[in-house]
């Protein structure tokens, strides 16, 4: 994997939050309490900054900093959530280059963290269907908004969105939505 395609995925990564930082936002007043594009445009710059001050050079060093931002400057679940994905990628770099194997334990962190499963209409949904993608040579942008789509008739039954019960029906989860801008941008670095 190589250092600088991912220091361009994470920095794409930042401009699409803050681009659709609103949207998100949004999606979270309907079934949350709409901070989610606050938070993650707030997370991710401050990454950009540590990234910037710090510049690791290493594909471990750059995730491991990106997740210790992500779980320090965020308020909201998605920061422990995401800084969770990154440190646990991190971990996973020292001995693997491979995408799929990353990721998996992004996922695997994740679901540590927050304990939901596939199904329950979370940003665990866009990471373990990007995974499946990936295991089948078939991610594309095309697919990444299958995934969020599905979410859609999902309920919620973990985070905030969980006390709507039945209407969160018909709604986008923002952080699948977030988590999708994460892939598109990852396939737009070509990492
Ligand atoms: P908060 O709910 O604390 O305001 P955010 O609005 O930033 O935090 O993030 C909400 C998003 O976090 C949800 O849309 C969902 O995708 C994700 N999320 C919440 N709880 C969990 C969990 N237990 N596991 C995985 N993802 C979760
Ligand atoms: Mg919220
Ligand atoms: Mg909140």
């Amino acid at each position: 994997m190589d250092v600088a395609k991912v220091k361009e995925w994470l920095a794409l990564f930042t401009t699409k939050i803050n681009e659709e930082k609103a949207y998100l936002s949004e999606l979270d007043s309907a079934i949350g309490d709409g901070d989610h594009g606050m938070n993650m445009a707030r997370g991710t710059t401050e990454m950009m900054v540590a990234l910037k001050e710090k510049n690791p050079e290493t594909v471990v060093e750059v995730f491991k900093l990106a997740g210790m931002t992500l779980v320090s400057k965020v308020g909201g679940a998605s920061g422990p959530l995401y800084g969770s994905a990154f440190i646990s990628m991190a971990k996973a770099a020292m001995s693997s280059e491979e995408l799929v194997t990353i990721l998996n334990a992004g996922l695997a962190g994740i679901q540590k963290r927050g304990k939901a499963e596939v199904g329950e209409k979370t940003m665990v949904d866009m990471w373990a269907g990007v995974i499946g993608a990936l295991e089948n040579d078939q991610l594309t942008a095309d697919v990444l908004v299958d995934i969020s789509e599905q979410t859609k008739d999902k309920i919620a039954t973990k985070g905030r969105a969980s006390y709507l019960g039945e209407r969160s029906i018909g709604h986008l989860d923002p952080g699948t939505v977030s988590s999708r801008y994460l892939f598109e941008t990852m396939l737009e670095a070509g990492v």
